[in-house]
């Protein structure tokens, strides 16, 4: 492991220009940091911790929307008597995730700023443009069995490993960050980018940027939701793929329909294509089948992952099917 400095602060303007300094990261749980040290994939000169400052509250606003500090815990937040009752997704989501232990020490903000299991990645024996700009991607003609169908490019497909964010993409969530430059809003779906010809960017936060609470808006009583993972065994391991489904059904018709996959993206993948199948038809198989082919439209499977395809076709319909009958 690289030789590094560690300061913790419990000031939020302390920490952020400390962290705006090169080679200077943000340390929270620690839960992906540290094995990311640890393997040399992250080599940081200065670790800046976090977890004293004060951004770690979950408040219920007014209006029944939720603010999510970024320290938050993310077992505070699957346990949080408004998110499990209504935002019950998110609650899923989480709990489907890693263990109790590494639960109780990852952060909200952490879990945003995850990174890929790629073993190429992983490995830097290996060449890998996310940790390596310009070397290759070992996965892309190599065993590629967990890497993404959706979102990928020549130079990068390497798949999103939060269950978490599945969720916040279905809940709109928005990202609340604070820098140097002043604080800003970052939708959920334009916070992790899309690898392109530039994989080792992975979020929209600038050097030194902290994110500083997520934002859940305020979601009807009458909306049910609901996290499906499939994975290779019954707990502690990635998603093969996951779908995380929020639908409101009146009368037999939905007027409202939120679905994201996990697993499969490059990023939390939101599909706009099976929502538009939802949005006003009936609440049938016929629909839920037509909406689950619609999301794997521009699937682009290789030569490890094909079976992905199938497989969330067949989550993303049993996930609206378990949705519908909750509405019902
Ligand atoms: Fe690296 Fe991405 Fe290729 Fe994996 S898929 S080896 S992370 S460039």
């Amino acid at each position: 492991m690289n030789p590094f400095t560690y300061t913790r602060t419990a000031d939020t303007d302390d920490a952020i220009a400390i962290c705006s300094r090169e080679g200077a990261m943000f340390l929270a749980g620690g839960t992906n940091m540290m094995d990311l040290m640890k393997e040399g994939v992250n080599t940081p000169s200065q670790l800046v911790d976090i977890r004293k400052l004060p951004e770690k509250q979950i408040v219920t606003r007014d209006d029944g929307s939720i603010r999510i500090g970024a320290t938050a815990t993310n077992s505070d937040v699957a346990y949080y008597p408004l998110i499990k009752e209504r935002y019950q997704v998110l609650s899923e989501a989480i709990l489907a995730g890693a263990s109790a232990q590494l639960r109780n020490m990852a952060t909200v903000g952490g879990n945003l700023m995850q990174r890929t299991r790629c073993p190429y990645f992983h490995e830097v024996a290996f060449a890998c443009n996310k940790r390596q700009p310009g070397t290759g991607c070992s996965a892309y003609n190599g065993f590629n069995r967990m890497n993404a169908i959706l979102g990928g490019s020549e130079h990068c497909i390497a798949a999103h490993p939060s269950d978490m964010c599945v969720a916040l993409a279905a809940l709109d969530a928005v990202v609340q960050t604070r820098s140097a430059s002043g604080e800003r809003s970052i939708p959920i779906t334009d916070f992790h980018l899309l690898p392109g010809d530039t994989p080792h960017l992975e979020t929209a936060l600038s050097h030194g940027e902290l994110i500083a609470a997520v934002d859940l808006p305020v979601i009807s009583k009458n909306a049910r939701s609901h996290y499906l993972k499939v994975r290779d065994r019954t707990s502690y391991a990635f998603a093969l793929v996951s779908a995380a489904v929020v639908l409101e059904i009146n009368d037999g018709v939905i007027n409202y329909a939120r679905v994201a996959l996990g697993g499969v993206g490059t990023k939390p993948w939101r599909s706009y294509e099976a929502e538009q199948v939802l949005m006003g038809a009936s609440a049938n198989e016929e629909t839920f089948t037509a909406a689950a082919n619609a999301a794997m439209q521009q699937a682009q499977p290789r030569q490890f992952n094909a079976f992905k395809v199938e497989l969330a076709t067949a989550t993303l319909k049993e996930t609206l099917e378990i949705v519908a009958s909750m509405a019902s």
